[in-house]
């Protein structure tokens, strides 16, 4: 069986995928690589040499040119690390050439900062009918965050009632304000307002409103603020004994006092305004002053502390599991060139891409990453990057606010 794939996106997470799947050819045999800017895919062809077999310049707003791609290098999948603009047609030009997709985040339209699934999920009929399997969010969180909450549920509860998410970069790129990807999708997601389930509702907050001070395994103690996270939606779709879902993300003092500032001051912003003559969008022009997250990896020190706290029953009885993951920048930059956030996007890209291509997890259809046995994928973890650990009827992570 081929198991050959086509990367769209040359970004800081296609740099990690496409050396991941570089060195592991067990799982990939060609890797076709293809993004708006040729140059960067060039760059790397030269970085990594032939193990890459083709590149490609693609716009990939327009589904025709991404079909033409895929009809001249006929891979088995497509993995989008572009934007999330470009999710659907891509999707558009898998459905019509017949070919697997895999994502990393959801779908987001370009004149409205909205986080939610519906779009993709209305391929659902579509993707079925044509016998084509699409993977929706498999990165980090959403991605691994969906599988630990999968495997909890598994091998620890009978029914799962509260999720947590915890996400805490305790890392330090030594920049006054950057963001770890791509800053106009980063922006867009933290200056909404803040949104969770509880006892079968969406309730909803100010942005950034609600703090705990958590404390993370291999971090320590930080400031970490209720916020909207795309998994949750699918989440409490496909567990539904879920009382209560929430996400959190920590974020520095001088971090938010730079992010309120530029809101305060309209950069933010994603109407366009007149300047000189031209329509420009503030938060996109932001974007071209920011440094390149994929710059940041040079003196980037710390760890990114991840994971996932859960509460339920077992055999009548309340139980709790904490599963994480620690991810060292410097060590990602000595891999692979890049910081942790990349790497931790970029190698569960990666692992989702080979379970597919092996058949482990396989199935027409729209998918989320919870729906599939969680086990292969978290065997990979292990090997590839990202070992996890898991405590039992504890956990590091306590609320003061319940
Ligand atoms: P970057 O901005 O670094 O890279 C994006 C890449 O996509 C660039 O190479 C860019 O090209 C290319 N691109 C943009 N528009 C187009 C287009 N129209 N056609 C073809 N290529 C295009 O972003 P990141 O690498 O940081 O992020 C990549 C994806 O990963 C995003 O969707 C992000 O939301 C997601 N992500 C997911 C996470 C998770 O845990 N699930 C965490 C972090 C990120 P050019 O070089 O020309 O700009």
């Amino acid at each position: 069986m081929s198991k050959n794939v086509l990367i769209i996106g040359a970004g800081g997470v296609g740099n990690v995928v496409v050396k991941k799947c570089a060195m592991n050819p067990q799982f990939f045999d060609e890797i076709h690589l293809a993004s708006r800017t040729v140059a960067k895919c060039e760059a790397l062809r030269q970085e990594i040499g032939e193990r890459i077999t083709s590149v490609h310049a693609v716009d990939a707003d327009d589904a025709a040119q991404v079909a033409a791609v895929i009809r001249k290098v006929n891979p088995d999948l497509v993995v989008n690390v572009a934007l999330p603009y470009q999710d659907l047609p891509i999707m558009d030009a898998c459905l019509e050439t017949g070919v697997d997709y895999l994502d990393t985040a959801n779908y987001e339209p370009k004149d409205v900062a909205k986080f939610e699934y519906s779009w993709q999920w209305a391929y659902q009929e579509r993707y079925k009918e044509k016998g084509v399997m699409a993977l929706l969010g498999s990165g980090f969180d959403p991605g691994v965050t969906n599988v630990y909450t999968a495997y909890a549920a598994k091998h620890y509860f009978d029914e799962i009632h509260t999720l947590d998410i915890v996400d805490c970069n305790g890392g330090d790129h030594g920049q006054a304000f950057a963001t770890n990807f791509n800053p106009e999708i980063n922006i867009r997601e933290i200056t909404q307002r803040g949104r969770y389930w509880e006892n079968g509702e969406w309730k909803e907050t100010e942005p950034l409103s609600v703090r705990e001070d958590l404390d993370y395994p291999g971090v320590g103690v930080r400031a970490s603020y209720l916020m909207y996270h795309e998994e949750l939606e699918s989440l409490v779709k496909h567990f539904p004994t879920l009382k209560r879902a929430r996400f959190w993300m920590t974020f520095g003092e001088a971090y938010l006092t730079h992010l309120r500032v530029l809101e305060g001051i309209g950069m933010t912003s994603i109407e366009p305004i007149d300047f000189q003559g031209q329509k420009i969008v503030p938060l996109e022009f932001l974007k071209a002053v920011l440094p390149d997250p994929g710059s940041l990896s040079i003196g980037y020190v710390g760890k990114t502390s991840i994971g996932v706290h859960i509460t339920g029953i077992k055999d009548g009885k309340p139980k709790q599991v904490f599963i994480w993951n620690n991810c060292d920048h410097h060590e990602c930059h000595l891999e692979v060139g890049a910081q942790a956030v990349s790497y931790t996007t970029g190698v569960p890209a990666m692992i989702g891409a080979s379970l597919i291509l092996d058949g482990a997890w396989k199935g027409a259809g729209v998918w989320n990453m919870e729906q599939f046995d969680p086990d292969p994928f978290m065997a990979r973890l292990n090997d590839h990057g990202l070992p996890w650990n898991v405590i039992e009827d504890d956990s590091p992570i306590r609320f003061q606010n319940g």
